[in-house]
């Protein structure tokens, strides 16, 4: 059987001598993996459509269950991500994280969208890095069905709590201490919380059309991460690895 889909690569291992197996965050069939013959090959027609973060049409072979890439025809390489290491290693981040998320058979349009115009904005907007990865994250978590309470404090009700309790999901005060909850709270300020608000609120469309200064978009980005983490129970190699850049840069 044949299956015509748009798909997004979120992984590449490489088998045989000349072969590789590609996970695909597809429009039509959520993720899939499929195996991608020569593409190793300098000469291989399909090697650019089938490389890490390139979104491409994908003609794809299903025998006993596996499937194997015929033809693939890219749509959007991100030619940007790959000329920047930095911007790559985010890129790769973002792309592990929806791995963990998406399922086998259950189409997520919404996914798709959620990564495609994060990709976007980072290589095509050049929106801030920071930004661009913890509107993701939050957003991420919300449709991985973790929605955060944001609206006030869970115990007396105030309109601007100043942390948020990672495993509760949600902003409380620094005083206010739900029944049967320790976990880890992390401070927020005002502006921080309602940059939270409006990742969880808004347009999907709209979601990284927000402004904060650097300090701010620091603790976002740390708030969320911290979230993500703890609500999938899953750290990320990719992120090690881009926070290791960072430091590199910040050293230099
Ligand atoms: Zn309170």
């Amino acid at each position: 059987m044949y299956i015509k889909t748009a798909g997004l690569v979120l992984r590449e291992v490489e088998i045989n001598e000349a072969d590789k197996l590609i996970d695909i965050l597809t429009r039509d069939r959520g993720l899939v993996t499929a195996k991608a013959r020569g593409v190793r090959r300098s000469r291989s027609p399909i090697k650019s459509a089938c490389q890490l973060l390139a979104y491409s049409e994908f003609n794809l072979f299903e025998y006993r269950e596996k499937l194997t890439v015929q033809e693939a025809e890219p749509i959007e390489q991100f030619r940007e991500l790959r000329d920047e290491l930095e911007l790559f290693a985010l890129g790769s981040y973002l792309a592990q994280t929806v791995s963990v998320v998406a399922q086998e058979d259950a189409p997520n349009p919404e996914l798709v969208s959620l990564i495609l115009n994060a990709l976007y904005a980072l290589a095509k907007l050049r929106k801030p890095q920071l930004l661009v990865k913890a509107a993701y994250e939050l957003r991420l978590a919300r449709l991985a069905g973790f929605e955060p309470e944001l609206e006030a404090c869970p115990v007396c009700g105030a309109q601007t709590p100043d942390r948020f309790d990672l495993s509760l999901g949600a902003a409380v005060c620094a005083d206010c201490h739900p029944e049967g909850n320790a976990g880890i709270r992390m401070p927020i300020t005002p502006t921080v919380l309602d940059a939270m608000r409006y990742i969880c609120w808004c347009d999907g469309k709209k979601l990284f059309s927000f402004r904060l200064d650097e300090e701010q978009l620091k603790m976002l980005s740390s708030v969320t991460e911290a979230y993500l983490m703890t609500q999938l129970e899953h750290s990320f190699s990719t992120l090690d690895f881009y926070k290791s850049l960072l430091q590199y840069g910040e050293i230099l």
